[in-house]
């Protein structure tokens, strides 16, 4: 079928939209329809640091509704509402125990711009065109693999949810499932974009006690706040770099004396 795709033909150079072949889904793949999608910072220097072979079409937080599947998908189905997260094969060690976003195929599978099968999906006359983090969001339709396909309510906007399959599962998922926080620790959030302010909502979540978002910007430290920041602080205000570490030592101090201070009664 023919779409609009916004195609990246040369490192260091802006990408433009275009039109684009795609094929249909074949096994365990999905068409999906573009609503919206986030733009990442790993879209933003994929071109820069020839994150994958040009030309392609990038993206890798679409959020659309499913307009095809292909043999073999059971997860989703036609019409349902899904976004898009990160390619994983579903058959290493890693993928077995959960843990798709380190499966033993995960470079490939993002950044070789090809599907599961070796061969792509898109193409220009007799060129073929990668996709990115297996998808290409950047476009009208893309075609994923069925686990990268998520369904979610669709009563929910989907322009709001792109970010959910990139930035925010990586931001949710480093306190989580990584930093795994206990009672008395304190969470310290460097750089407040989607990554930072989705550690900080996981972070709110599960009640740690201070949440300090580190930014330079203003405006982004009041959203921290109104997402679940304790403290911020602007460092671009501070004397000099060494001073953050200090202003988090001030912030934190208190919590560890109170904490002390409960297991004192608890063992009175
Ligand atoms: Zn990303
Ligand atoms: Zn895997």
């Amino acid at each position: 079928m023919k779409i609009k795709a916004a195609v990246a033909h040369d490192f260091n150079q802006p990408i433009a939209i275009e039109d684009v072949e795609l094929d249909e889904p074949k096994n365990d793949e999905v068409l999906v329809k573009m609503v919206a999608t986030g733009m990442c910072h790993a879209d933003i220097i994929a071109t820069k640091f020839q994150m994958v072979p040009l030309p392609a079409v990038l993206g890798h937080e679409g959020a659309g509704i499913v307009e095809k599947i292909g043999p073999g998908v059971t997860n989703v189905a036609v019409g349902d509402h899904v976004i898009l997260t990160v390619a994983s094969c579903g058959e290493c060690d890693l993928c077995l125990s959960g843990h798709p976003a380190e499966c033993r195929r995960v470079n490939e599978l993002n950044f070789g711009g090809a599907y599961q099968d070796g061969t792509k999906r898109l193409h220009q006359g007799d060129q073929d065109l990668s996709n990115y983090f297996g998808q290409g969001s950047f476009a009208t339709h893309a075609i994923v693999n069925k686990r990268s396909a998520i369904k979610i309510d669709p009563e929910l906007d989907l322009k709001w949810y792109g970010p959910l399959g990139c930035g925010f599962n990586t931001g949710a998922g480093a306190v989580m499932n990584v930093f795994k926080p206990s009672i008395g620790d304190s969470l310290a959030v460097f750089g407040t974009g989607a990554v930072g302010l989705a550690a900080i909502m996981a972070a709110k979540m599960l009640n740690i006690d201070k949440i300090i978002a580190i930014d330079i910007h203003d405006n982004r430290l009041k959203l921290a706040k109104e997402l679940g920041a304790t403290d911020v602080i602007n460092s671009s205000q501070l004397a000099k770099a060494g001073d953050v570490a200090d202003a988090i030592k001030a912030i934190t101090a208190g919590v560890v004396l109170t904490f002390r201070w409960i297991l004192l009664v608890l063992v009175w």
